[in-house]
């Protein structure tokens, strides 16, 4: 069979991608060889960066370069809103909207038992040590529209139910039911935000 060993480790590489298949592997493959040396290198160099030079915030627990990211060490974020989302994308996605101006925390997923995600691997612990120890006035519950982000965001808003005169909200359904954060426009992504409900 007919087989170039470079090409076919590289095609291997792209396929174990989100949304690669085979087929677009070897398109990309084929793509990048015929590129120049040097666009090569550069988008080599930016994957090791992007490794290498990035870190998850000790605080929000998203995408930083340093021990705490930008947003959690800016001194004109409100630091009494918190904002709930599943994954670091989503702050990335709400971060694009421009106009959310107080603080994140990323749970690393939502409650999925029929993969065998339950609270305990989330940190849902780490949320509510937050709320207890900051002076949080509002937790905006932004866990995505489905059946696993409803259970996830309906479990916390239990476990902050102790704290006092804390407003706990959840994005409004702008963003249809069973859809992600990741694929609304900007504007729907601040209107479910500015429409945010409270959870009774
Ligand atoms: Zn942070």
């Amino acid at each position: 069979m007919f087989k170039i060993k470079p090409f076919e480790d590289c095609v291997f590489e792209l396929s174990k991608l989100p949304g690669i298949g085979k087929k677009t592997a070897m398109r990309l493959a084929l793509f990048l060889l015929n590129k120049e040396l040097p666009d090569i290198e550069r988008l080599a160099s930016s994957l090791l960066n992007l490794k290498k030079n990035t870190k998850i915030c000790k605080r929000c627990y998203g995408v930083s370069e340093d021990d705490v990211c930008g947003i959690c060490g800016d001194a004109h974020r409100k630091k009494d809103i918190i904002c709930v989302v599943e994954e670091p994308k989503d702050v990335f996605v709400i971060e694009s909207t421009g106009r959310f101006e107080g603080l994140y925390h990323v749970l690393g997923g939502k409650i999925a038992p029929l993969d065998d995600i339950g609270p305990d691997k989330l940190r849902i612990k780490e949320l509510i040590e937050r709320v207890e120890k900051e002076a949080v006035n509002e937790v905006i519950l932004a866990t995505n529209p489905d059946i696993e982000g409803e259970t996830t965001a309906i479990y916390i808003r239990k476990k902050l139910s102790h704290i006092n005169n804390l407003l706990i909200t959840r994005i409004a359904s702008g963003i249809p039911i069973g859809s992600h954060l990741e694929y609304a426009d900007e504007v729907t992504i601040l209107k479910s935000l500015e429409n945010r409900r409270a959870m009774i």
